[in-house]
């Protein structure tokens, strides 16, 4: 099942993707993970992005493109994928139909009020990319799954989470209409539980 994940930033959309890769086996790719993944490792494509990940903007549509057909030819992608994070605007939509189009669509929605919070109050761990929030692990450094430093995103502060919600009404809503027209499209209420978002979301893939 070719999966798409779509969603505001910080409406749940990572720790959902590793649920669901887990319960149906299908790889989580993550644009932003490979992303910083790159910056990790100040690959030429890290150095290249990291001041526009800094900024909240979208990295060039080129490279994102290049970079998920080269991820989706692999082996491991034949039976299916979850896409979380790609694509972002409609260029990047109308790109992937032409390689691969989607089974379904999954929007978390949220209530934006709600945002500013869920980020602020996130933690990421470089090591394993998990991310967690304070409100259920407390005011450790220490990842509750690998061990490694937890650390709060470069783009996960007030100014710059206000910057990716004006990008992502801008570019990515819109293809919430792209995929209701294909008849793609399923929503979810991201407000609740991650168990309520996750068991709406098994109902969608059955
Ligand atoms: P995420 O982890 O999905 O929130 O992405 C973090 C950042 O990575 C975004 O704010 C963008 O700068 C960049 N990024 C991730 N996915 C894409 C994409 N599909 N197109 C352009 N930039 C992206």
């Amino acid at each position: 099942m070719r999966i798409i994940l779509l969603g505001a930033p910080g409406c749940g959309k990572g720790t959902q993707a590793a649920k669901i890769c887990e319960k149906y086996d299908v790889p989580h790719i993550s644009t932003g993970d490979i992303f910083r993944e790159n910056i990790k490792n100040q690959t030429e494509l890290g150095i290249k992005v990291k001041a526009i990940m800094d900024s909240g903007n979208l990295c060039p549509d080129d490279v994102t493109c290049e970079l998920v057909k080269d991820r989706l030819s692999k082996p491991d992608c034949v039976n299916g994928y979850l896409l979380d994070g790609f694509p972002r605007n409609l260029f990047q939509a109308t790109e992937l139909e032409k390689f691969a189009a989607p089974d379904v669509v999954i929007d978390i929605q949220v209530n934006l009020d709600k945002i500013e919070k869920r980020i602020t109050g996130r933690r990421s761990c470089p090591v394993c990319g998990g991310s967690f929030h304070i409100d259920f692990i407390g005011n450790t450094s220490i990842c509750p799954t690998c061990g490694g430093e937890l650390v709060i995103r470069k783009d996960d502060t007030p100014e710059v989470i206000k910057e990716r919600l004006s990008v992502y009404a801008s570019y990515t809503e819109p293809l919430i209409k792209y995929y209701a027209d294909k008849g793609v499209i399923k929503v979810v209420d991201g407000d609740g539980s991650i168990d309520y978002v996750f068991e709406q979301i098994c109902n969608i893939l059955g």
